[in-house]
């Protein structure tokens, strides 16, 4: 192919599935066990890296959250005051409900894990590893060994690169990049879940794998999905106090921290359905759960717990989505010609683009920020997503690289211009212009659309789940610590 050519200038292969899920970790292959063991449905797994071995899964410590049936109440109200209040309520209670049945499954699965020290977290409340374990390794290769028992077809290296929706049918298929055949197929289903990890990988500075880049954010907001809270974002920072990093400012920013964890996300009820006809979505690309910051321990207990459910909901309702030919076809035809039409093969190239978005979030709407911070990385970061927009490829190497590219700018994009609209310091999210929580104006979730092609902010107010609670809501770096007696 010469290189004015383009890539939807080439045929594009078709496939067919019951159920699609997009990502091939915790929670996406926990969903797939779900699915096939609820409904026998005909399931497929995408995975860019390889299936049990790709994601933030893989870096994992493996501590996850436990919690007995005599635990349950005081562990929902822990996470609602640990995320500032800002959680949503249905879906904790969904999470702490399915705790122990999702690790007793992943110990079926053949998972070995015993009780965490109680000097770590008080006891009762987190398993981890047995000692001496390779860890996320193992956890994600226990999960995919037992999708492989189940007879889900696990795919990769896959790239997806955007969803197929059709007005009155909701999700269609989806479009991705088989990156060993070096072709572009689509996948026709009617039940697809979201399973692509969280946006970390967006910012010059963080912990996890390169390709955790936010692409199940833009999957969902092309799609018609909302996002809930992209602005608040676990960082690692210095050890040098909250206060000190406050009163220094974004200036202080430098070559130490980095992002570790998307508290937002797609937004999803308890069932995990997205508000997308056939949409759903699990795990930590998933926000709504944890508000402003969370416990150690509660991702992986997320991914497990909303991977179950998402397999499942996919299973029972996923019969009477059947996808008619001319329909999928329609989507299918609309989608290619917008990508192809987007078509610009000059400019700036892919590689410093993506230094250019990497570099601004971190140093502009990093661990600490403010409003003219805030302003410069939205001015930044406006004009990457648009220079990613009008990118053409002249191959599949170079169309999976520019649907990255168009992640990582939606994705630190939407996390800045949501930082805008919260004007206040609280759990994870640290503002300098202001470093105290505002009891009042900040109770609202940030909901992030796309309307008329634009992508548009709005704040949601959220009544106080736990009103006449005197403990004070936490500020405070990386995962807070359990604390039962604060509440008790
Ligand atoms: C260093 C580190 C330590 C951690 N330790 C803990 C801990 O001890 N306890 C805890 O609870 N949490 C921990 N976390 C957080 C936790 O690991 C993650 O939140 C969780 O693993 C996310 O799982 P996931 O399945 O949602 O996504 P991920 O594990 O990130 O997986 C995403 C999957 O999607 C695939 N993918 C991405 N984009 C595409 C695409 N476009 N097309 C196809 N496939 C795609 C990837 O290849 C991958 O397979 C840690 C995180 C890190 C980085």
């Amino acid at each position: 192919m010469s290189a004015a050519e383009n890539v939807f200038d080439q045929p594009i292969r078709r496939e067919k599935t019951d159920v699609l899920i997009i990502g091939g970790a915790l929670a996406g292959l926990s969903a797939a066990v779900a699915a096939r063991r609820h409904g026998g449905a005909d399931v497929t797994v995408l995975s860019e890296g390889e299936p049990g071995r790709s994601g933030a899964t893989l870096y994992a410590n493996a501590y996850i959250t436990s919690c007995p049936p005599d635990k349950q109440d005081v562990l929902y109200r822990q996470i609602l005051w640990t995320g500032g209040f800002l959680a949503e309520p249905a879906l904790v209670e969904r999470l702490v409900q399915g705790i122990e049945a999702g690790n007793r499954q992943l110990m079926d699965w053949g998972l070995p894990m015993q009780k965490a020290e109680a000097t770590r977290m008080p006891s009762g409340m987190q398993m981890e590893l047995a000692p001496g374990q390779p860890k996320g390794y193992l956890l994600g290769q226990t999960v995919a060994a037992e999708a492989r028992r189940q007879g889900v077809s696990v795919r990769s290296p896959y790239t997806a690169i955007t969803l197929l929706t059709d007005r009155g049918h909701g999700v269609v298929g989806a479009l991705a990049v088989d990156m060993q055949a070096g072709e572009v197929t689509a996948f026709e289903s009617g039940q697809i879940i979201l399973a692509a990890g969280g946006g970390a990988g967006a910012f010059a500075r963080s912990d996890n794998p390169p390709g955790t880049v936010g692409d199940g954010y833009r999957l969902a907001l092309e799609a018609g999905a909302e996002l809930t809270d992209m602005e608040l974002i676990n960082f690692n920072v210095p050890p040098v106090g909250v206060h000190n990093i406050l009163d220094r400012g974004p200036g202080m920013i430098a070559d130490s921290g980095g992002a570790h964890y998307f508290l937002g996300g797609i937004g999803i009820d308890a069932a995990a359905h997205t508000g997308v006809p056939g949409l759903l979505a699990a795990g930590e690309v998933t926000g709504g759960l944890f508000g402003a910051a969370r416990l150690g321990g509660s991702a992986l207990a997320e991914c497990l717990v909303f991977g179950l459910q998402a397999g499942e909901t996919a299973a029972a309702e996923g019969k009477g989505r059947h996808v008619p030919g001319p329909i999928f076809e329609k989507a299918l035809a609309e989608t290619a010609a917008r990508w192809k039409e987007d078509g610009d093969h000059g400019g700036q190239t892919l590689d410093s683009l993506k230094r250019d978005i990497q570099t601004v979030a971190w140093t502009k709407s990093g661990y600490v920020k403010n409003e003219q911070t805030l302003r410069e990385a939205v001015a930044v970061l406006t004009q990457c997503s648009a220079a990613a927009e009008r990118r053409a490829s002249s191959s599949v190497a170079e169309l999976a690289a520019t649907a990255k590219l168009r992640s990582m700018a939606v994705t630190t994009l939407t996390a800045a211009r949501a930082a805008l609209l919260r004007c206040e310091s609280r759990g994870n999210f640290w503002r300098s212009d202001y470093p105290q929580p505002d009891l009042v104006q900040g109770l609202f979730n940030s909901i992030a659309r796309i309307k008329d092609g634009e992508l548009v902010l709005e704040k949601r107010r959220r009544a106080h789940p736990m009103p006449g609670r005197s403990a004070p809501i936490r500020i405070g770096p990386g995962c807070l610590r359990y604390n039962f007696s604060a509440l008790e």
